[in-house]
């Protein structure tokens, strides 16, 4: 285009725009770039895609949006951060901004997945079935931490200036240790992003705080908002009414009766601690008794720690104990197991002990020791205590195959398997309009981060209110 196009083009307004580089009609690779008036570039989120193969491909695709001059984080989750490396080592990146919490979690997840990708890459070049020859690390553990470096953490309600145009104040959503949902003001707009919203009354993490008002601006965040994403992995479901404690109560209580050992596979960040605040407080008020618990995890082991040391994330019930002198993520016989030879060992043990262990959806880690030596024995039982994704071990326990494929041999499944279904960390449908009541009705909703049944449900309903409601395509721009 022509610079000089006559006294008039001085007065042609550039929009700020915003544009849907994943997350959109599914629920992974997050990723939102907004471009202000002067031309800056900010990529909200820097997600991996994950699940099906023609998604994850779509993480090799050349990044064509540009050099960008900062990414804000919402959290630590790799479908929000994991592909940050991969920026970063392409020199894509200029400054990269999320909550304190968020960074020192990153800092065990970003190398992590790193090495994961190392290992895919040494797996394809030993059976030869990558295209290309060698096949290369999407990213290493090496970029990873350097990732981690570039992140600048900030505390909740800290206004940020993130670019010329763009400030930010993180607000907290409850999800997991550090989740943010983000108040931004970009070219004087205020845009918010839910990023993923999380539960109310959960035991182990405050609730997300109110969209409206907010602190931290001029108009202290009452000021109408102009646009909002909104997350919508359970758009169209609501979460069960019996609460985890109870489920969990009879889940050890069937186990011990059974007599042979509890296997839970469980994330090792988020869901393993939300597990341990739970039996521990379960055991403080005598609803089960002290029994050797292993969480056999590296990350577990040293994710643990993290969240007690941001108070500003702590449910009512965490502070409490805390203040009663009660360790709570601590119950009376829990042993962290961080070396593989004590994790060997712990294959040889007999009689009831139950062992948390990633992954959550029995797609690898330690829990497949566990669950190769045990499934054929009728005396032991396993605790699926997520939601189980298609084609995945967990899921094809969760529907009650009688064998299944583990490590290149097939394992007799005797097992007594339960599903715990009172976790989750993401809002309903239900408990996000509890969040959205409190705030004004937004300019323009964009529908982001679920399936296309969960957000055409949640356009109708939001739309029946009158409300400007649309659900992007991937890659979609629009002008805000
Ligand atoms: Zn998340």
């Amino acid at each position: 285009m022509s610079r000089s196009r006559g006294p008039r083009s001085r007065f042609r307004r550039v929009p700020t725009t915003l544009t849907f580089l994943g997350a959109a009609q599914t629920v992974t690779g997050s990723r939102h770039l907004l471009t202000t008036s002067s031309g800056r570039k900010v990529l909200i989120d820097a997600g991996l895609f994950q699940g099906r193969r023609e998604l994850r491909d779509r993480n090799w695709a050349p990044f064509t949006s540009g050099k960008l001059d900062a990414v804000v984080l919402t959290h630590a989750h790799i479908d929000h951060t994991g592909f940050l490396p991969r920026l970063c080592a392409q020199g894509l990146v200029g400054r990269v901004v999320c909550t304190k919490a968020t960074k020192e979690l990153a800092g065990l997840l970003l190398p992590d997945s790193g090495h994961l990708q190392e290992e895919d890459a040494r797996h394809a070049n030993e059976r030869g079935y990558s295209k290309h020859d060698p096949a290369l690390p999407l990213y290493t553990a090496a970029d990873g931490r350097a990732a981690v470096q570039r992140m600048e953490g900030f505390a909740y309600h800290t206004p940020v200036a993130v670019v010329d145009g763009v400030s930010v104040i993180f607000r907290r959503a409850g999800h997991i240790l550090g989740s943010a949902f983000l108040d931004l003001r970009v070219d004087g707009k205020r845009i918010l992003f839910s990023g993923d919203l999380g539960r109310y009354g959960t035991p182990l993490l405050a609730d997300p705080e109110d969209p409206t008002p907010g602190a931290g601006f001029a108009g202290g965040g009452a000021e109408p908002i102009d646009a909002m994403l909104l997350e919508c992995t359970y758009g169209d479901k609501t979460h069960p009414e019996e609460p985890a404690a109870d489920q969990l109560t009879k889940a050890v209580g069937g186990a011990i009766a059974r007599g042979g050992p509890l296997l839970i596979p469980a994330f090792a960040i988020g869901r393993t601690q939300e597990l341990l605040f739970l039996w521990r407080r379960l055991e403080h008020e005598g609803r089960i008794p002290k029994v050797p618990l292993f969480v056999d995890s590296p990350m577990a082991t040293d994710a643990t720690p993290l969240y007690l040391q941001h108070p500003e994330d702590q449910s009512e019930g965490v502070r409490t104990l805390l203040e009663q002198q009660v360790r709570p993520l601590t119950p009376a016989r829990l042993t962290f197991v961080r070396g593989g030879a004590e994790s060997a060992k712990l294959l040889d043990r007999t009689g009831f002990f139950a062992v948390i262990a990633a992954s959550g959806m029995a797609t690898g880690g330690r829990i497949l020791g566990h669950l190769e030596r045990h499934l054929p024995s009728a005396a032991a039982t396993v605790l699926l205590v997520g939601y189980q994704a298609e084609q995945t071990r967990g899921r094809l326990l969760q529907d009650g195959v009688k064998q299944i494929k583990m490590r290149g041999g097939m394992v007799q499944v005797r097992a007594t398997v339960q599903t715990m279904s009172g976790f989750s960390a993401h809002a309903d449908w239900k408990e996000e309009e509890r969040w959205l009541s409190k705030a004004a009705p937004p300019g323009r909703v964009f529908l982001v981060h679920g399936e296309p049944a969960a957000l055409e449900a949640q356009r109708v309903r939001l739309s029946a209110k009158g409300w400007r409601v649309e659900a992007p395509q991937p890659d979609a721009t629009v002008a805000l």
